[in-house]
């Protein structure tokens, strides 16, 4: 592999110089954060972290030993209570401080994001957009960490008795992210945790881990105190498996393939587990829907992010009446989305996170021809670069009908009419999104009634992570909910402390009662 044109660590401002040092092969050696210090693994071993834009490495990141996440989950553990000591409205204040910081580095993280994940620049800043904004709203999950008074009064052997229900943290929090939103999804974690007085070992994708530490950094200069958030690097298999076993652990947030996320369940042990897994987000057009509408929001929902999103559209089932005035408008749609190096600002594709993502992909869109679709648009691909695709007439027998695609391909199915789309999303393993494009009131409550999954959209994509609106997934796609409040949920521990009132006399209840 080749040293990268431009190299990461000279594109960075000052701020995150105490995070790297060059090697003197030139490559930029980043650090991780465990115990409020940012050093590399204890024995020394580096991966490499490279661009999928051309292949060559950016930088190296510690590969973290089993001593340095016992060392994190130590150090989480050891300053738990400093997070919890600090009051709820300065706790606030950091978030607050933190979006500013975020706001002023817009362009490092914008750079990072480009060369790490190979997002275009307007994708990159719209992931750091939504990242302050979820620090902007912490005062709305704020207001979840309260409780609530329980009269005892309506049952006999409660009388004379109340309780109080509160919500505590839950002590330390391991979130693992995946590669696809490398910013987005760790601070979705990240924030919410600390904010209610948890200790967090965070473990980004070992293929673009770079975006996490520079946040990281922020939250440090915020005044997240030292110890309570660590960030440990490496591959999922090692550091992954020794953060989720470990028994310092009380919960595990999750965000991946649904396949690492039975291994995580198995591994994790007794302790509280949240997962957002795998989808294969489901497309309905129905006959009395706007297709220019329809057309437009699929294409997005399939190609955004090169299609490497859970909540892509990954399935798009049209009836076949109107199918192929649909299929016209989104093949003329489809042409708008140039793919190829993000750095060319007419692109909206770019590539995919790796050689073997385009290969993979390759192969699904190989098995739907072989098996009867009809290729349309694409079909081929350069480097880690995916041609964005269309497939029509796509059999139930072909895989990428059921498997997720994580891919810029729009996979078109013909259908008779809405029941048989309810039929097929019921034979799907997945239950994590799915949107309906109609204009009937009756179909849009059908639809969203009658499909297993966590969210339904009506006449647009489904978007995870944006405004207040929770997200999940049923079935294999996960357990659990985040979103601004929810995720609080998740993160807390609810305690029932019961007041006898009898012996200081002040259970009249029961002595009115008795008489
Ligand atoms: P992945 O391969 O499942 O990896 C996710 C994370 O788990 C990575 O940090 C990975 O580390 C780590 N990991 C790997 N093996 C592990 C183990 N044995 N124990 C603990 N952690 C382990 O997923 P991905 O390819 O990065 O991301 C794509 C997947 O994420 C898709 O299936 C997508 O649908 C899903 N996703 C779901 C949502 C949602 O909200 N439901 C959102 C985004 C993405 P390494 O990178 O170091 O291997």
């Amino acid at each position: 592999m080749t040293k990268a044109s431009g190299n990461l660590a000279d594109l960075l401002s000052g701020t995150f110089d105490p995070l790297h040092k060059k090697a003197s092969d030139g490559i930029p050696l980043f650090n991780m954060y465990v115990d409020g210090s940012w050093s590399n693994s204890s024995d020394g071993a580096t991966v490499d972290v490279d661009t999928p834009i051309d292949n060559s490495i950016i930088a190296r990141v510690p590969q973290a030993s089993q001593r340095d996440v016992e060392r994190a989950v130590a150090s989480a553990h050891d300053n738990w209570q400093k997070i919890r000591d600090i009051p709820g409205i300065e706790r606030v204040e950091i978030f607050h401080l933190t979006a500013r910081l975020l706001q002023e580095h817009e362009e490092d993280f914008v750079n990072t994001l480009m060369l790490e994940a190979g997002k275009p620049p307007k994708d990159a800043a719209g992931e750091v957009h939504a990242v302050i904004d979820r620090l902007k709203l912490v005062m709305e999950e704020a207001r979840k960490i309260f409780g609530e008074y329980l009269p005892g009064d309506w049952s006999e052997d409660t009388l004379g008795k109340f309780a109080l229900v509160i919500r505590e943290p839950v002590g330390i929090v391991a979130a693992i992210s995946p590669f696809n939103y490398p910013l987005f999804i760790g601070a979705t974690k990240i924030i919410p945790a600390l904010l209610a007085g948890n200790a967090v070992v965070s473990k980004p994708s070992v293929e673009n881990p770079l975006s996490m530490l520079l946040f990281a950094r922020l939250l440090e200069k915020a005044g997240i105190p030292e110890g309570a958030l660590n960030v440990v690097t490496g591959s999922g298999g090692k550091v992954g498996e020794a953060l989720v076993s470990s028994d310092k652990v009380a919960l595990v947030t999750f965000t991946g393939s649904t396949e690492i996320g039975r291994r995580v369940v198995q591994a994790a042990g007794i302790k509280r587990l949240h997962l957002e897994l795998g989808g294969k987000g489901m497309a309905v057009v129905l006959d009395d829907a706007d297709l220019q509408l329809a057309a437009k929001r699929c294409v997005e929902g399939s190609l955004k992010n090169a299609g490497q999103r859970c909540d892509a559209i990954s399935a798009i089932l049209v009836v076949e009446s109107v199918a192929d005035r649909f299929v016209e408008l989104l093949v003329e749609e489809v042409d708008k989305w140039k793919a190829g190096d993000p750095r060319d600002e007419s692109v909206k594709v770019g590539p995919v996170i790796n050689s073997a993502a385009a290969e993979r992909i390759h192969g699904l869109v190989q098995d739907a021809v072989e098996k009867g679709a009809i290729l349309l648009k694409g079909g081929t691909y350069s480097g880690c670069t995916y041609a964005p695709t269309v497939l029509d007439k796509v059999p139930l027998t072909a895989r990428i009908a059921w498997e997720e695609t994580f891919g810029p391909v729009a996979t078109i199915m013909r259908v008779r009419d809405e029941d048989e789309a309810i039929m097929v999303g019921k034979e799907s393993r997945y239950g994590l999104d799915s949107c309906v494009f109609t204009n009937s009131f009756y179909k849009m409550w059908k639809m969203a009634k009658r499909l297993q999954v966590g969210e339904v959209t009506i006449n647009d994509l489904p978007r995870h992570g944006v405004g207040y609106f929770p997200f999940g997934g049923s079935k294999e796609s996960g357990v659990g909910r985040e979103g601004v409040g929810y995720s609080i949920d998740e993160m807390t521990n609810l305690k029932t402390i019961v007041f006898n009132l009898e012996p200081g006399q002040l259970g009249k209840t029961r002595r009115i009662h008795n008489m």
